[in-house]
């Protein structure tokens, strides 16, 4: 059987080599280019450190466009003023494997001087469903995403970009920026991809000491219960928070920062559980700080 180069990268995707691009200008050129080509283009952002989590997106990407196009960017200003910037897990040589691996055609890795040079001013700022939940804590977490995502997809230009439900505020956020300002990019949401054991996978998880791990599990449980519960047809909120935060408290290694459950779309708090909801938490292990949530949809 003869194999066409076309064919062979469909096939055997990971044969054929990634190129990096390392300046805005030149992935703008590169898209632009594409576009008038008529290419489509499938984007996956990233902070990098990949996992299964990040594999999954970019899998699903490479079939949903003719070009997979991943970013690797840890945003500055998505982190508070005492959160993990410096520390935040890199390993470029690993990511850019792994990313070949999966059939990435680019892999954009942006200088920070180059995505906010100076006198850089503007911030995107989805207001409502950004307050609750993460927004508590991290009150200038979200228009840091927000703003990058912007950028990222006027240069990359995409017309698909994939994104994990494990950031759920994060993906209600930029579905909403982008239906707010006529984007013409489609935001997909995907799955959250898990270790066997449960706990959602994380660039963050490698933070944590043995112990640390293992009573981070009790997160997952505590969502487990909260399934559980509904499809008993459990529909009061403080019932299900109750036991959730039962499961929590028994760790001692676990410091709760929020446990709740909320609109799926809105991300306000219910009382009642009548339509689609997210049973979201946040918990410190140590100083690493996780989030989990389970999306339920009641019929
Ligand atoms: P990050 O590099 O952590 O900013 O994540 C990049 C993308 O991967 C985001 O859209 C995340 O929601 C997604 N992601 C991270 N962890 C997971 C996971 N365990 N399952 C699915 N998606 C994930």
């Amino acid at each position: 059987m003869v194999l066409y180069s076309d064919e062979v990268q469909i096939i055997y995707p990971h044969l054929k080599k990634m190129e990096i691009i390392r300046t805005v200008k030149e992935m703008r050129e590169f898209s632009s280019r594409s576009r008038q080509a008529g290419k489509t283009i499938a984007f996956v952002p990233t902070m990098g450190y990949f996992h299964e989590g990040h594999l999954n997106l970019m899998r699903e990407a490479r079939k949903r466009g003719d070009l997979l196009i991943i970013s690797l960017f840890v945003n500055p200003t998505q982190f508070g003023p005492s959160e993990d910037f410096k520390n935040y897990p890199r390993d470029f040589e690993r990511d850019r494997k792994m990313a070949e691996g999966v059939g990435g055609d680019i892999l954009f890795a942006p200088e920070a001087s180059d995505m906010y040079p100076p006198n850089h001013q503007t911030i995107v700022c989805v207001e409502k469903v950004t307050q609750n939940l993460c927004g508590r804590s991290r009150p200038t977490h979200f228009q840091g995403v927000t703003t990058v995502v912007l950028m990222l997809f006027e240069i990359v230009m995409p017309h698909v970009a994939i994104f994990g439900e494990k950031d759920y505020q994060q993906l209600v956020a930029i579905q909403q920026m982008a239906r707010d300002l006529h984007m013409s990019v489609e935001v997909l949401g995907m799955p959250t991809v898990r270790e066997v054991d449960g706990l959602a996978m994380s660039s963050r998880n490698t933070y944590l000491l043995p112990h640390e791990r293992k009573a981070a599990l009790s997160l997952y449980r505590s969502l487990q219960k909260a399934k559980e519960l509904l499809k008993q047809g459990e529909r009061k909120a403080d019932r299900i928070l109750l036991e959730m935060n039962g499961i929590l408290q028994s760790e001692p290694l676990v410091r709760i920062d929020y446990v709740q459950i909320c609109d799926a779309h809105t991300l306000e708090d219910v009382v009642r559980i009548e339509g689609d909801v997210v049973v979201a938490l946040a918990a410190y292990l140590g100083k690493t700080r996780l989030i989990d949530n389970l999306v339920y949809r009641i019929l």
